[in-house]
């Protein structure tokens, strides 16, 4: 694998500014820098060193982003050419040797920090490997990573998916298309134990899918027999789909895309199972407000609502109108699955949230699980930023 390191590219740290570092976290911010080597490329490694000479680590260097470098080891030695290879090498064979990933072909294969590849995202949707990249440092690599994910997986294609908004924040370039092989088929099939889903990795949402909810699909599956359902926010029915497959009397599923409802049809008639089915385009925030019968298992699963610490009042907000409404529209003993996709509204503050909901509501509720990505979502210890999901499971 190619790399770019030369011993010149270093990057100093403003006095007292080393700490993040020394306690391994991954992002080292434009404000912790004080100098920069001349001439250093865009993506290059770069080593850090602190005020006093001390070398802190190495890291990819992004000068049009905010987190100036991302780190990927730590100590005075400087990794080998080939690090973000071996990386990519043992994040794949350790899905692989995972018996919880057994069930299914579409698994998460590098969850960026959580593997030690910073900005690097690769899931795998049976044959086909779709890829995307949030950092300048791995746009840099994107040959060499192409070249080590097609040799760790042996899938037949790779398909990467552009980030724009990343791309805007790092000053890249954003791009969609295909890494190796063919063209993946418009629509690839998954299969999660006894579900089967339809992929678009060319134009659905991140990569197609969210893996990142398996778990809590294996959940509501068990929860749904004989479940009146209600499945908000639901993309292309993940959810909806688990229920009908556990058997549910009804689902209800809400969402305001178009083209993901028209696939969450397709998913659902796909799995064959007799649930009564009512798919709604509409915003979840107004179906709720407005709709007059009960549910007893409801699914919220909103897109991310606080992307920055400036957001959360307002995310917590919104999250708490949800589930407000939720528990209104809750027959008694029915289950609710929330889910906030932030790192910044984590399990201590999301329960809080519900607990005013609950107040509002005039509804009690139990506290039956906490809930979280899975297995092959892993966060690094060292990077608090990585455990971005929470969710609850709630009994009315
Ligand atoms: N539950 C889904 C993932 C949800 S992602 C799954 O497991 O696959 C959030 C979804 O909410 C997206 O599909 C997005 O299109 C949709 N969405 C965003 N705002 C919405 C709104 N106000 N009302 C309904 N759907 C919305």
């Amino acid at each position: 694998m190619t790399d770019f390191h030369d011993e010149s590219f270093e990057v100093v740290l403003a006095a007292g500014r080393d700490r993040s570092v020394r306690r391994r976290h991954p992002w080292l911010l434009a404000s912790a820098v004080a100098r920069v080597a001349d001439g250093i490329p865009v993506g290059a490694l770069v080593r850090v060193v602190s005020s006093e000479g001390e070398v802190l680590g190495f890291g990819h260097y992004a000068p049009g982003s905010k987190l100036r470098v991302r780190l990927l080891s730590f100590g005075k030695d400087a990794p080998a050419d080939d690090l973000v290879a071996q990386r990519i090498a043992t994040a794949v064979t350790r899905r692989e040797a995972d018996p919880a990933l057994a069930g299914t072909d579409a698994v998460r294969l590098v969850n960026a920090e959580g593997d030690g590849l910073p900005g690097l995202v690769a899931d795998r949707y049976g044959d086909v490997v779709c890829v995307r990249i949030t950092a300048s440092g791995m746009i840099a690599r994107r040959d060499a990573i192409a070249d080590a994910l097609r040799e760790a997986t042996g899938a037949a294609s790779g398909f990467e998916r552009a980030d724009p908004v990343a791309a805007r924040r790092e000053g890249f370039e954003a791009r969609t298309g295909v890494l190796w092989g063919a063209e993946p088929a418009e629509r690839l099939e998954i299969r999660e134990g006894e579900r089967r889903y339809g992929v678009d990795v060319r134009g659905g949402q991140k990569t197609g899918f969210y893996l990142d909810q398996r778990d809590a699909r294996d959940l509501v599956q068990r929860l749904a027999p004989g479940r009146r359902t209600l499945d908000l926010f639901a993309y292309t029915g993940g959810f909806a789909v688990a229920a009908a497959c556990g058997g549910a009397a009804h689902v209800t599923a809400v969402e305001s895309s178009e083209r993901a409802l028209a696939l969450a049809g397709e998913n659902l008639a796909a799995n064959g199972r007799n649930a009564d089915l009512d798919l709604q385009r509409a915003d979840a925030f107004k179906f709720l407000r407005g709709v007059d019968r009960d549910y007893d298992l409801i699914v919220i699963d909103p897109p991310p609502m606080a992307r920055t610490r400036r957001d959360v009042d307002r995310a917590s907000r919104a999250y708490k109108d949800l589930l407000m409404f939720g528990l209104r529209r809750a027959a008694p003993g029915a289950y609710i699955l929330a889910f906030a996709c932030s790192h910044h509204v984590g399990p201590g503050l999301f329960r809080k949230i519900a607990f005013g909901a609950s107040l509002d509501a005039n509804r009690t509720a139990q506290v039956l699980a906490v809930l979280g990505a899975p297995i092959d979502h892993p966060a690094s210890i060292d990077h608090l930023e990585g455990s971005y999901l929470t969710g609850l499971l709630l009994r009315a």
